[in-house]
């Protein structure tokens, strides 16, 4: 279970309540809050998770399954 884009939540300890599929790739959510503030601007997050990647072993493979798309 990955981190949480929105607020940064590592999942793997909290469970996640929601995911969103964008551009192909699903995003997990601690709530469904978060879910919606990542639907409304994807990019904002996205992009924000590039420049301040969360230390988790997660983030690593997350990196290098999709270092291809
Ligand atoms: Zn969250």
């Amino acid at each position: 279970m990955p981190s949480d884009p929105v607020c940064r939540i590592d999942l793997e300890e909290q469970g996640a309540m929601a995911s969103s599929e964008y551009q192909g790739k699903v995003y997990w959510f601690c709530t469904h809050t978060c879910k919606e503030a990542f639907e409304e601007d994807p990019e904002r997050y996205l992009k924000d998770i590039a420049i301040r990647p969360p230390k988790t072993a997660w983030w690593k493979r997350f990196r290098r399954a999709n270092r291809a798309a």
